[in-house]
């Protein structure tokens, strides 16, 4: 039976097995899983779409022991170990442990990986990437999850939004949620499943836990990261983890739009305000961006010519980041000039930077090392072929890296790393499994694996457990 139910006024009084909070990966995942255990499962989603921070995504998912990326779990582990400093060794191996079998089922409920890449910090291509269509690889994989929830016994409902958790003595047992404006109780039998992503929308919360700077981030997560989720488990004593690192400028987005710009990595190199470069542009994105951070008014100026055009319009990242404010000359002192006008680049100073870029190619003596495109993949070529292009971008987040504290079961813990009784949680609104740290295909693979888990164990789930 294939249940959607949208305000309909009946919410009060009723309740599941098991209730899912937030609808993105993580939130998808708990509940099918759920649900094929034999739950009964009510899905909650704040707004109107499901998918969350995914359907904008470009959709790499990291995993190993796959068809795609066969090597082993202790490469991967390694890897992990290395790219997420402090993260929890127990998160890192139920990951790796989980990774083939997640893969396997990502395929039975209709998900279609096309290859996977070696991006930075990837010693394999660990990083799994949908087919190259006009749909961007992480709405093609909300797809699937939606079609696989809506075809299984799953009460849907969108526009909802869950405000509190209540516990007896014993556990997590109701969810007060919101909609229009009014307030209703939904009873959970089993368990809740947190699923609520992170707080990279929420000021409050970024002034008081973000570092220094992390205010001048702009958010391009999904619409819902308020951190209810964090907020509604710390008010039941939950405990947390890496709050501070979490909030992390995670790549570069066009200050006037708003969409991501990653075309260094075809290529591009990035100017400061000053005309001079700051990084080496092939380094992992959330590197690059917290150069930028400090860059005077966080400008990250992309400088491209056609030929990175052309590579980069070969790439997945082009159906997904496409709309930026492009700025287009014939020639790259036309470019600079406009570009003075735009956002007071030094024009000079800018020159002189891309023709040294230029001669240094090839040399191994590169400013900042460069010798690749992106991690160790590719090979930059000089910055020569008319028309030239320039996007003006700043700091953005795609991701949140802290939050709740968890167990490898997916268990809520609360400040005494006791299990809150009855309470699931996965995905952006969980910290530990990043550290401080973050490699690429990790966001949407935690959301994922962990999703997959705490949907098995909170179906499993019964008072007597706690
Ligand atoms: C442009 C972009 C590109 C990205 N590319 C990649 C990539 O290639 N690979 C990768 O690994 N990661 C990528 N990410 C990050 C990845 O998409 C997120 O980490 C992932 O979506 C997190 O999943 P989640 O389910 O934990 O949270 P979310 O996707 O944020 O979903 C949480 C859901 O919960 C809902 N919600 C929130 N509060 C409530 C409430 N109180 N009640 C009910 N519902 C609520 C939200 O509306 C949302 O739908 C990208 C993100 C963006 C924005």
């Amino acid at each position: 039976m294939n249940v959607e139910v949208q305000n309909d006024g009946q919410a009060d009084g009723q309740g599941a097995d098991v209730i899912v909070i937030g609808g993105g990966p993580a939130g998808l995942m708990a509940a099918i899983e759920a649900s094929d255990l034999g739950a009964e499962v009510v899905l909650l989603e704040s707004e109107n779409q499901l998918g969350g921070g995914m359907l904008p995504a470009t959709g790499h998912v990291t995993l190993c022991e796959t068809k795609f990326a066969p090597e082993p779990r202790a490469l991967l582990l390694q890897d992990l170990a290395h790219a997420h400093p402090d993260a929890d060794p127990a998160l890192l191996q139920v990951y790796v442990d989980r990774s083939g079998r997640s893969f396997a089922r990502l395929e039975e409920l209709g998900v279609r990986f096309a290859k996977s890449v070696q991006l930075a910090h990837m010693s394999a291509p660990w990083a799994h990437e949908m087919p190259l269509q006009n749909r961007g690889g992480g709405a093609q994989i909300v797809d699937a999850l939606v079609a696989a929830a809506q075809s299984r016994p799953i009460r849907i409902l969108r526009r909802v939004r869950a405000r509190r958790l209540v516990r007896d003595q014993q556990r997590v047992t109701h969810v007060e949620v919101e909609t229009e404006g009014r307030c209703r109780r939904f009873e959970a039998r089993r368990a809740v499943v947190l699923a609520t992503g992170g707080f990279s929308r929420n000021p409050d919360l970024i002034k008081h836990f973000g570092g220094p700077g992390t205010q001048r981030i702009m958010p391009v997560t999904a619409p819902g990261s308020r951190g209810d989720g964090l907020l509604m488990a710390m008010a039941l004593g939950a405990g947390t983890r890496f709050l501070t690192a979490g909030i992390a400028a995670s790549g570069p987005v066009d200050r006037h739009t708003g969409v991501t710009s990653i075309i260094n990595y075809c290529g591009a190199i990035l100017l400061n305000k000053a005309g001079r470069r700051f990084c080496d542009e092939s380094e992992p994105y959330t590197d690059i961006t917290l150069k930028g951070l400090s860059q005077p008014e966080s400008l990250m100026i992309q400088i491209f010519d056609a030929k990175v055009k052309d590579n980069f319009s070969k790439t997945m990242w082009s159906k997904v980041y496409a709309g930026a404010r492009e700025f287009t000359a014939d020639t790259l002192e036309d470019l600079v000039t406009r570009l003075r006008h735009e956002c007071g680049l030094d024009p000079e100073k800018a020159l002189g930077t891309i023709h040294a870029y230029n001669a240094a190619i090839g040399s191994g003596q590169d400013a900042f090392g460069r010798r690749c495109l992106v991690g160790s993949v590719g090979a930059p070529q000089p910055i020569t072929a008319a028309p030239f292009h320039a996007i003006i971008a700043v700091p953005g987040t795609t991701h949140f890296n802290g939050g709740l504290a968890l167990d490898a079961q997916m268990r809520v813990l609360d400040v005494f790393n006791e299990p809150v009784p009855g309470l699931f949680s996965a995905g952006e609104v969980t910290g530990g499994f990043h550290g401080t740290g973050y490699m690429s295909g990790s966001h949407i693979g935690m959301a994922l694996v962990f999703g997959r888990e705490a949907g098995i164990n909170a179906a499993a789930h019964s008072v007597r457990q706690g």
